[in-house]
Parts: C-alpha cells; sequence; structure tokens
C-alpha cells in the first residue's frame, strides 16, 4: 500500500482542497500464514516489523496486539532518551539507538518531535558521585559525550533548581549528558507503523496470541483469539506480558513485572530545558514542547499486571520534586497513570533466540525500553534475516542468566529511565 507523503507541500495542498488524509494504515484478514509473527504492537514490534521490510526485504510479517498499537508502554512512558549508560555494552547499543533517533523523522516521513535538551543526573552522595565519575568514563571511552559537573554548573543549567546546602539531600554534582532528550511516543510508535505498513507488513490489533505450537523443538505459528497462524519464526515483543507470552512458547524467562507511575501537569512557559534526574529522591522530570512537566519515578515496590495509578506515588513525587524544585509548588497536576515493565534482575535487556527454534525474545525492557526501540528493531530484523545474533546485542542472550555472565546496569538503569 503506497503512504501519502507529508510535506509541507501536501499540507497546504490538502488544506486547499479539503480531501481527507488517508489512513495511515489499513486492516487486513489474518492469512494462515507468514514468514514472521511478532507479538506485541509496540515501539519494539513495530520496528522490528519496520527494518525487516525496508533493510531485508522481508514483508511477509505480521504484527500481532491484543489491544492497540502502542497501548502497552510505548504508549505510557516519558519519553526520556540517552545513552550515558554504565556497561560498555549497554552505551554502545543505546548510542546507536540515539543516532537512529536523530535521523528518524526524514527515515519514517513523520514527526517524531525528537529534541536533544541535555540531560543531569543528580549525584546527592559519595557513593553516587563515585558512580556517575565511572558512567562518565566508560561513556567518553565509547565516544559518548558525559561529563562531571559540580552544584554551580548544575544551578547554570537549571536555575530553578536548588542547589543550596539548607535541603536534606544536597546536590553534590551530577552527570551531565548533552546529547540526551525526549521525543514524541506514540508519534514514534505511530511512524514505524505507517512505514512498516506501506511496505507491506500486515498490523493486527484486537489480536491476542493465546498458545504457540511448538513441534520437534521449533516454532510451528501461534493460535489468536481471531484463528490461527503459522509461521517458521515467532518474536515475543510483549514487554510486561513478556513471561506470559515465552511461556506458551515453554520458554522460562528471568523476568518479573513491576508498575511505573508517571504524571503530568498543567502546560506553562518553556522554563526547563534539561531533563532531570534524581536517583536518590526516586523522581525525574522533563518539560515538553507543549509546556507540560512530566514527573516519572521508580518502579512500584510489588510485582503486578496492575495499570491503576495510586495517592502514595502522588505524594511521594511531590515531595520529592519540590526538595528539587521549591517554585513549582503552586503547580497542578493535570493526571497521572500507569504501565507495566518487565524488569531483569541485571538491569540490561533479553535479546535473541532461544532454546526453541524459530522462537526469539526482545524483552526485558524494564524502565529503559522506549529509547532501545530503534536498534532494537534493527538488530533484531538483523538477527532473524540472517541466522545470526548481531555483535552489538550479543552480550543480551538469554544464556547469560545460566551462564552467570550478567550485566550490572542497575547503576544507570534503576530511576533514570
Ligand atoms: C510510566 C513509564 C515511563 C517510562 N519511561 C521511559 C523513558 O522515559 N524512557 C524509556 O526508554 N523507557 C521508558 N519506559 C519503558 C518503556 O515504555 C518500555 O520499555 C517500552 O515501551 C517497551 O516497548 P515494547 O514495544 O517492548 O512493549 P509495549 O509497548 O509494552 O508493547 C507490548 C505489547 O504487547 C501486547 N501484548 C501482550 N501480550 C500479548 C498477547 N498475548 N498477544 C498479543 N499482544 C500482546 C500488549 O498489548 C502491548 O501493546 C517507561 C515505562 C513506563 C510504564
Amino acid at each position: 500500500m503506497a503512504k501519502a507523503r507529508y510535506s509541507g507541500l501536501a499540507l497546504l495542498r490538502h488544506g486547499l482542497v479539503g480531501h481527507p488524509w488517508p489512513a495511515a494504515w489499513r486492516s487486513h484478514e489474518l492469512k494462515p500464514s507468514y514468514d514472521v509473527v511478532i507479538v506485541g504492537g509496540g515501539i519494539h514490534g513495530l520496528a522490528t516489523a519496520y527494518y525487516l521490510a525496508r533493510n531485508h526485504g522481508i514483508t511477509d510479517v505480521a504484527v500481532l496486539d491484543k489491544g492497540y498499537l502502542g497501548g502497552g508502554g510505548s504508549g505510557r512512558n516519558t519519553a526520556i532518551l540517552r545513552s550515558n549508560y554504565l556497561t560498555p555494552e549497554g552505551v554502545r547499543f543505546y548510542d546507536r539507538s540515539l543516532e537512529l533517533y536523530r535521523g528518524l523523522a526524514a527515515d519514517l516521513n513523520f514527526n517524531v518531535m525528537f529534541s536533544r535538551r541535555g540531560h543531569l543526573t543528580l549525584a546527592h552522595s559519595d557513593a553516587s558521585l563515585r558512580t556517575m565519575r565511572w558512567r562518565a568514563e566508560v561513556n567518553k571511552a565509547s565516544g559518548v559525550d558525559s561529563e562531571v559537573v559540580g552544584p554551580d554548573d548544575v544551578k547554570q543549567i537549571v536555575p530553578h533548581m536548588d542547589t543550596s546546602e539548607r535541603v536534606r539531600y544536597p546536590i553534590l554534582g551530577a552527570l551531565y549528558h548533552p546529547p540526551g532528550g525526549i521525543v514524541r511516543h506514540d508519534a514514534v510508535v505511530w511512524g514505524y507503523a505507517r512505514a512498516a505498513a506501506s511496505r507491506g507488513v500486515h498490523l493486527h490489533q484486537d489480536t491476542e496470541v493465546t498458545a504457540i505450537g511448538v513441534s520437534a523443538g521449533r516454532v510451528t505459528g501461534v493460535r489468536t483469539t481471531r484463528g490461527d497462524i503459522a509461521a517458521p519464526v515467532v518474536i515475543n515483543a510483549a514487554a510486561g506480558w513478556a513471561t506470559l507470552v515465552a511461556d506458551m512458547a515453554g520458554v522460562r524467562l528471568p523476568v518479573q513485572t513491576f508498575p511505573l507511575q508517571a504524571a503530568v501537569t498543567e502546560p506553562v512557559k518553556p522554563f526547563l530545558r534539561t531533563v532531570i534526574v534524581s536517583g536518590t529522591l526516586h523522581v525525574y522530570v522533563s518539560q515538553t514542547a507543549r509546556g507540560e512537566l512530566v514527573f516519572g519515578a521508580s518502579v512500584d515496590p510489588f510485582a503486578s499486571y496492575s495499570t491503576r495509578g495510586s495517592l502514595e506515588f502522588t505524594e511521594g513525587l511531590a515531595g520529592h520534586v519540590l526538595q528539587l524544585m521549591p517554585s513549582l509548588a503552586k503547580m497542578r497536576l493535570l493526571r497521572q497513570w500507569a504501565g507495566l515493565c518487565d524488569m531483569t534482575p541485571d538491569f540490561a535487556p533479553i535479546m535473541g533466540p532461544t532454546d526453541v527454534g524459530g522462537f526469539l525474545v526482545d524483552v526485558g525492557w524494564g524502565t529503559y525500553g522506549f529509547k532501545a526501540g530503534p536498534v532494537a528493531g534493527e538488530t533484531m530484523a538483523e538477527s532473524v534475516a540472517t541466522g545470526r545474533t548481531p555483535q552489538l546485542i550479543s552480550s543480551f542472550g538469554l544464556e547469560r542468566f545460566a551462564q552467570g555472565r550478567l550485566l550490572g546496569e542497575k547503576g544507570a538503569a534503576a530511576v533514570g529511565h
């Protein structure tokens, strides 16, 4: 299906002629077989489908979602992008994703509103300052722009921040990462969906996978609420529901699902350019292009599939935000929400093949998987097309847990999504 090209000229033409825009993608009947079935229509499933089609010419692909595209974490996250991780494997991987994000609007012909803002991770103790220095050195060794700055620099970058010593947790310094920023999350989902569909990928919403067929150690297809599909390759990109989907194929994952909450204020004039994270205070904040402040925290302290917001979260959040920026005291929260996070023990993802032939996983994205969507899609597509695991994700295999080769990304991924 050819897609309409979005451009200033097209906008003018449509405005003058008054014709409605064609649908960004259309629905299809479920085919009895596909070359590749992807379970999960979030950024990971959609990006994988897009790069399969664009980079490898594999277009007989179905993306199945039990709800609507982007209805999982991909439409609920706070859209923070950065590559200032702690392990060299993580830094290289997320940096490739940032590179893809920078060119994504042009690549997809869809304005994803990528905005490079700079990213500050505050240190309120000697121990966290030490971790920041460690991260800065690992980042620099991989060519990623990060440096440790002092409280005066923090005040200069964010004048509204209370950098005095009167507070309970004074700011001792911060890791400053200029390439970090934000993006419009649903635009990214819609952009990938539209671009994948225009290359022949079928997007099936309201289509829940209820069973996965396995015969002689190989995947044979999936059973869905709309019928059966035969497929030699099935990819689990179901994030918060990843273990439920993996169980259907008899694959056990070291993943637990936790809710993560976020909240947004009424819009105000732009005053906060930088993304701010405080691990000690369990809070982070950024300002959208529309002027709202977006707040987040660490995951709820219990495993659950619930996506309800809680008053405890809002109370804790408000207290912590005001310790950082007391001048926000009069701002009103507009709404709060929650999503599900598939947490691994080492805060790094699980990507690649499993013991069931043809059944691949792209899971364990925890609180940090939105920024990884483009590179995860690119590398998962390459894994399928070549039958080999790309070097960039070779450390993220499921076998690392049995082999005791965990990665240790917690110091850079617990609150700072
Ligand atoms: C509040 C919050 C804030 C966050 N902030 C950030 C951030 O700032 N930066 C960042 O990088 N990351 C962030 N994240 C994490 C990020 O949102 C996720 O890691 C990422 O969106 C995962 O994408 P995905 O495509 O793997 O999964 P999802 O977007 O969750 O998609 C999985 C899909 O699978 C579908 N599904 C599940 N089971 C089945 C089934 N049986 N059959 C068919 N379909 C099924 C679901 O309906 C869902 O749509 C945040 C998450 C939350 C909740």
